[in-house]
């Protein structure tokens, strides 16, 4: 194929030249630079597979908008999406490149009134961007018409198939007269994708971009291993450690993220939930606050994401593992686009190994291994950031002399430390104050991952193998501590497993703790206390 590099090399009009020079762009991505002289001018079906933002819309709205004329409202061409958010994305995307609104193009989805779109289908329609299940509506109650359709269009092939479309696609590719030239575009090609082909098409053209070189290593992929009661607190480290994070969390199910959003909502994030419940007016408001960087976290169910053109992610987090490959890949496709760089992150738990393996092996993409930022980094960061602020807040902010004048009255009367910690406290409170912040439960060592049999933690217990740490109590029988209430006492405050502590040593000042050794640092960190006081738990030798 030879290198065209213009629009108007592709040959396309002059009426879209001028439009898609006001939309600024300047040249054709590959995928339309080898898709559109096929569709302008050839009469064969045609596969379409390129990476989620390289054009695709365009690849095939230029070439409908160049070769389908108005008959009577007759509807021409139809192309069908996964989501509403797709349908109402494709339609602005190819509206954007006519001029004159020479063609009429609906969006047909659900959860818009049905008034409105039987009123708009009689009235007359060119091209038709729809759900299937809209669509399929539309075709039992006859208020579409697809017998004139030359322009089958299937967008984001491998999404309606994750989603279970095949069976009304099927439906609706009879009522299309066998004459159709039909277009296939998907991220993925999967051979399922293959198949849907073969049963559906006829002779066709396959034209698949490879991942240029180099797009790959824009985007870094690294998991964290953890329990699962510890995700958030894992989550809300990394956002911590990572000033400028701006990213798509995905969750497996709805509840899932309803709560998450919820919980980082609570702990001071701003973050908010989008899934099936949430009504198309709430969603629509919560994009443009993700767009406009007014929230910087977006909780989404796969099913949620589809369609969301958000470009600029720093971060895209599994939250939950995708189930399959293919979702990894479309999950990641949100960052490191169009030349940034992006990080894709994704949490197990221990038995979601295998799993991710999976993912690596098909995606072929290498997942390193990450540790967990600890509580006293991410509490770091955060004072960098508090201070951070405070230094934007002194350069923008212009006090007036009464204000001026009564900060040096209170530096008179006042301790500067205590003046400032106070306004400190009352500012900054929550995002300084490390007791909020959540230990993290550590994994098993290597080899160790099956629960542990009765047999080996008693093992542990009599002193065998298995690393254990003394830590000093400085409180005893006189004080009324009993073995038991002190073991649980512990394993409360530290937030470990009761069976990590191995044995309670009780004295009449002071008691000796034998933990596994994997949690005597958790333990310690919470039993903290400001330099010169004695901690009631220290190492046992201090
Ligand atoms: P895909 O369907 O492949 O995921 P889209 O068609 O949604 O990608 O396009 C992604 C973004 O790129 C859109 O915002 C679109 O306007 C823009 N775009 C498409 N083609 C070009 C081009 N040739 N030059 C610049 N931007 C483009
Ligand atoms: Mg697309």
């Amino acid at each position: 194929m030879n290198n065209e590099l213009t629009f108007e090399a592709l040959g396309l009009s002059s009426d879209i030249l001028n439009a898609l020079a006001k939309k600024g762009f300047e040249k054709p991505t590959p995928i339309q630079q080898k898709t559109i002289p096929l569709l302008l001018q050839g009469e064969r079906d045609i596969i379409g597979q390129a990476q989620t933002g390289t054009g695709k819309t365009a690849a095939f709205g230029l070439p409908l908008l160049e070769r389908i004329r108005p008959e009577k409202g007759k509807v021409q061409a139809i192309v069908l999406v996964p989501t509403r958010e797709l349908a109402l994305q494709v339609y602005e995307e190819i509206s954007s490149y006519q001029t004159g609104n020479k063609l009429t193009i609906l969006p047909v989805y659900g959860g818009q009134g049905m008034d409105v779109q039987l009123r708009q289908l009689k009235s007359g329609v060119d091209i038709v961007v729809g759900t299937p299940g809209r669509v399929m509506d539309h075709l039992r109650r006859r208020s579409l018409k697809l017998d004139h359709v030359k322009f089958a269009v299937l967008d984001e092939a491998d999404e309606m198939l994750n989603m279970g479309f095949i069976d009304d696609i099927e439906t609706i590719l009879e009522y299309i007269p066998e004459t159709r030239r039909m277009l296939l575009f998907s991220a993925t090609m999967p051979s399922r994708i293959r198949q849907l082909a073969k049963r559906f098409m006829g002779e066709f053209d396959e034209v698949s971009i490879e991942k240029v070189e180099g797009e790959k290593a824009q985007i870094t992929h690294t998991y964290y291993e953890m329990f699962n009661e510890d995700k958030m607190t894992v989550l809300t480290r990394i956002i911590d450690t990572n000033p400028g994070f701006y990213g798509l969390v995905f969750c497996r199910t709805r509840a899932g993220s309803d709560r998450l959003a919820k919980d980082l909502s609570a702990a001071g994030y701003d973050a908010e939930a989008l899934h099936g419940d949430v009504s198309q007016a709430q969603r629509e408001r919560i994009l443009d606050k993700f767009k406009m960087k007014k929230i910087h976290l977006l909780v989404a169910t796969d099913v949620a994401a589809r369609g969301i053109d958000v470009n600029n992610l720093s971060h895209v987090v599994n939250f939950d593992i995708p189930g399959e490959a293919e979702t990894y890949t479309h999950r990641i496709g949100r960052t490191g686009r169009a030349g940034k760089t992006g990080e894709a992150i994704t949490f197990i738990v221990p038995r979601e190994f295998r799993a991710l393996q999976m993912i690596m092996q098909q995606t072929r993409f290498q997942i390193a291994k990450q540790q967990v930022p600890t509580l006293q980094e991410a509490l770091e960061q955060r004072r960098a950031a508090v201070k951070h602020e405070i230094f934007k807040r002194i350069m923008t902010t212009t006090p007036t002399d009464e204000v001026k004048a009564l900060a040096v009255e209170l530096l008179s009367k006042t301790e500067p430390e205590l003046l400032v910690s106070a306004l400190l406290q009352q500012n900054f409170g929550r995002q300084l104050q490390a007791q909020q912040m959540r230990e993290i439960k550590q994994l098993p060592s290597k080899g160790s991952d099956s629960p542990r049999t009765r047999e080996s933690r008693d093992r542990v217990r009599s002193g065998g193998k298995g690393g254990h740490d003394s830590l000093f109590f400085g409180k005893g029988k006189t004080d009324g501590w009993k073995s038991n209430r002190l073991i649980q006492y512990i394993s409360d405050t530290a937030g470990i497993p009761t069976k990590s502590i191995a044995k309670v040593d009780l004295f009449q000042k002071h008691a000796i703790i034998t933990v596994e050794s994997d949690c005597a640092n958790t333990i310690l960190e919470k039993f903290r206390t400001p330099k010169g006081q004695r901690p009631l738990v220290r190492r046992d030798r201090d």
